[in-house]
């Protein structure tokens, strides 16, 4: 019988039986607040309870589940100052050996009489099995028959779960069945029937509660099957409306381009390159289509996205129309402000730029220059879409560093327009994103990539350098300057914490100025500084006038200063790898050769070494990316998490590529057949979406 279910997901824990305010602290930290979020707590993995194997038919290589006795435990040194712990577990039939080497901190769980499970594959020692480093749960006491918990324990697939201190197993499994049984989710049917039926999944219900309670092996993989393509449906269906909600406007069409463009390239000092030649003519396609464009632009840190970016904001200037430019920090906007602006001035284009910190006099006359169209192009931070900004003949709009941004904030600046039609748009991204996770974050944009770097360019010779030896590196540093170069110096943190002896800049800049570079103008660029003091600094690097900058994170982005040969980075094991590329990224601009050290202070864990080792032997955008992926899945690498997107549980874009392919053909036909999402199903879809993205769903509301 199916039960009313009381609880909606949105009911906080609290209302459930057994949570008191300490529990509710508890689950908290785990990121568990309602109900569901309960049941979004997928378990890691499951102790197969089905069969437990009576331990003296054990053989060897065989994968089990044993339950047992603890008979004894004991510890004892190893040869190279290890340890090793042994557990024997006994049953009517037999003894195992539990062992685990250096994690003598289990002892204290084990004690003579204990019941426990163990999981793993058998191997035979010395004539006796044993299970190294098993998966293992110690029984508590059976709850007694009748109460919530009874049954959740044995006899079946068990969920184990993510914990933290003031959360037991037991308790867990006991309150998520509770979760199931108050808020059947009968009614919370997502997908299409006919999808359900298309991939013979069960309704959203029987999923739910067979990933946490599955009867046995098959019906955990029916649930886990259709709760993962329900995440990639999900974001596929946002991507289909945003597609078809975009070709439902009209865009601007211009003309043949005029010579504007030709006047810029003709006074650089370099040719445009094939592959920046190719963008700029997929983009004045779209430009002559009639179709507003969509267009994201990839290309490595480097490749020259902003004079691509530039070159298209001109096709549509001589027109007569306006462009913006969005970029996400401060220093980022700046820049693109003084080095577009000096190119713009040159051929007669007029430029502002706009920022959170432009005074407020300032911002009022720009403002009124744009909305008079007296200005041409845009630059800015967010401050140039709020809603003051009024920009009456835009046609184009372009953000810079996408990936920053996120996924809900795309395109968020075609408002305020006086022309019928709506702006043109394109992004850029220095991120080379794989095509399996591009399809689920961009699935709405066409692709332009950028697959080639400038002429000339030589590979920045990168190693990693013992801190004792860091006098050898600030040498090689004065070299470059004694050559007129400059230097990049990047800390991990701005100030120095307790508790961590990690090299701050603001301390490092007066060792740096005073000690190891005395004669030099060294300066400190954070991100703690006030926005004039920052643009200030970055001004006096650009120019020259200081050699070695000293900073944090902050110059990540984009920052272009081609005269920078050497960057030493300290504490590098604190970055991750696409960190790392874009701090590297800015070196290696000029035709000069650069040097990249990484400066490492202590013993670092083999793993942490060899991404370190990756990242230096490594310089291709792409290859970096794809480790970087590997290495931290792409919740973490790609901002999926921060970018609004709702998080991966249990699909991964990047390695479920044929369901990614699979759920972007569903989603598009079955919007085909209900494009404003208004049938029942429809509704129901639609609500699902709004769920997990809120208004940035293009429907309207209802
Ligand atoms: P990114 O793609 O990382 O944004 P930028 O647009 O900042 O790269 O360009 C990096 C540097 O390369 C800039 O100093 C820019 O002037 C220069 N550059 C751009 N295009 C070319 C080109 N075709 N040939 C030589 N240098 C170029
Ligand atoms: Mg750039």
């Amino acid at each position: 019988m199916a039960m009313k279910p009381e609880f909606s997901l949105a009911t906080p824990v609290q209302f459930l039986k057994s949570v008191g305010p300490a529990r509710a602290r508890a689950l908290s930290r785990l990121g568990l607040e309602t109900v569901g979020d309960l049941l979004a707590h997928y378990p890691k993995r499951y102790f197969d309870r089905t069969s437990c194997l009576p331990i003296g038919q054990a053989r060897p290589g065989q994968e089990v589940t044993v339950l047992g006795e603890v008979l004894t435990c004991s510890d004892r040194r190893t040869g190279r100052g290890g340890n090793l712990l042994t557990v024997a577990i006994g049953d009517d039939s037999g003894v195992m050996f539990c062992v685990w080497f250096n994690q003598k901190f289990l002892l204290k769980q084990f004690r003579a009489g204990k019941k426990v499970m163990a999981s793993g594959v058998v191997q035979f020692h010395g004539g006796r099995p044993q299970l190294a480093h098993p998966d293992f749960e110690i029984l508590e006491a059976e709850p007694e028959s009748g109460t919530v918990e009874a049954g959740l324990n044995t006899g079946r697939m068990v969920p184990v779960y993510g914990l933290t201190s003031g959360i037991g197993q037991y308790w867990l499994r006991g309150l998520i069945d509770q979760a199931l049984t108050r808020a059947v989710p009968h009614h919370l049917e997502s997908l299409p029937p006919e999808l359900i039926r298309k991939h013979r999944f069960p309704d959203r219900g029987t999923a739910l509660h067979d990933i946490h309670f599955p009867a046995d092996r098959k019906a955990m993989d029916r649930a886990v099957a259709r709760l993962k393509y329900e995440e990639l449906f999900t974001i596929q269906m946002l991507m289909a409306l945003r597609r078809s909600s975009h070709r439902q406007e009209t865009g601007i069409r211009l003309d043949q381009p005029g010579d504007m463009t030709g006047k810029l390239v003709g006074g650089l000092p370099f040719d445009l390159t094939r592959a920046q030649r190719r963008v700029l003519n997929e983009i004045l396609a779209d430009l002559r289509s009639g179709d507003p464009m969509h267009r994201m632009v990839q290309g490595d840190v480097g490749s020259g996205k902003t004079l691509v970016a530039l070159i298209a904001a001109l096709f549509v200037i001589e027109q007569g129309y306006q462009a913006v430019l969005m970029a996400p920090t401060e220093v980022l906007a700046r820049q693109h402000g003084a080095s577009i602006g000096k190119l713009c001035d040159a051929i007669g284009v007029s430029t502002e730029t706009l920022t959170g910190s432009t005074p407020a006099a300032e911002r009022r006359a720009i403002l009124a220059g744009v909305a008079a169209g007296e200005v041409d192009l845009l630059m800015g931070t967010h401050a140039i879409i709020q809603d003051d900004v009024r920009v009456p003949r835009l046609a184009l709009s372009i953000i810079d560093e996408q990936h920053r941004f996120g996924v809900k904030q795309r395109g968020a600046s075609s408002s305020a327009t006086e022309t019928d039609h709506v702006a043109h748009l394109m992004v850029m991204s220095a991120t080379p994103i794989p095509r399996s996770l591009s399809l689920t974050l961009f699935g709405d944009l066409d692709l332009s990539l950028i697959d080639e770097l400038p002429a000339g360019r030589q590979p920045i010779r990168t190693e990693i350098v013992k801190e004792k030896d860091e006098d050898e590196v600030w040498k090689a540093c004065r070299q470059e300057v004694a050559q007129g170069r400059q230097v990049y110096v990047i800390y991990p943190i701005i100030e120095e914490t307790e508790g961590q002896d990690l090299k701050a800049a603001t301390v490092e800049w007066e060792r740096l100025q005073s000690e190891v570079f005395p004669g030099l103008k060294v300066a400190l660029l954070h991100g703690r500084l006030k926005s004039r003091d920052k643009a200030a600094v970055m001004d006096r690097f650009s120019n020259g006038e200081v050699q070695v900058l000293v900073a944090t994170t902050v110059v990540e982005v984009g920052v272009d200063v081609p005269n920078a040969t050497a960057m030493v980075i300290h504490n590098p094991e604190r970055f991750g790898l696409a960190q790392l590329h874009q701090l590297r990224g800015r070196i290696g601009r000029g035709t000069a050769q650069s040097y990249c050290w990484l400066l490492c202070d202590r013993f670092l864990a083999e793993e942490t070494y060899n991404r370190i080792r990756f990242f230096a032997s490594h310089s291709d955008g792409f290859a970096l990316a794809e480790e970087d992926l590997r290495l931290r899945g792409p919740g973490d690498a790609w901002g999926v998490r921060q970018s609004g997107a709702p998080g991966f549980r249990l699909a991964n874009p990047l390695t479920d590529v044929d369901l990614v392919q699979v759920c972007r053909d569903d989603a598009r036909q079955f919007l085909d057949a209900d494009p404003q999402l208004k049938s029942k199903v429809g509704r129901l879809v639609a609500k699902a979406l709004r769920e997990s993205f809120g208004r940035h769903v293009p429907l309207q509301a209802g």
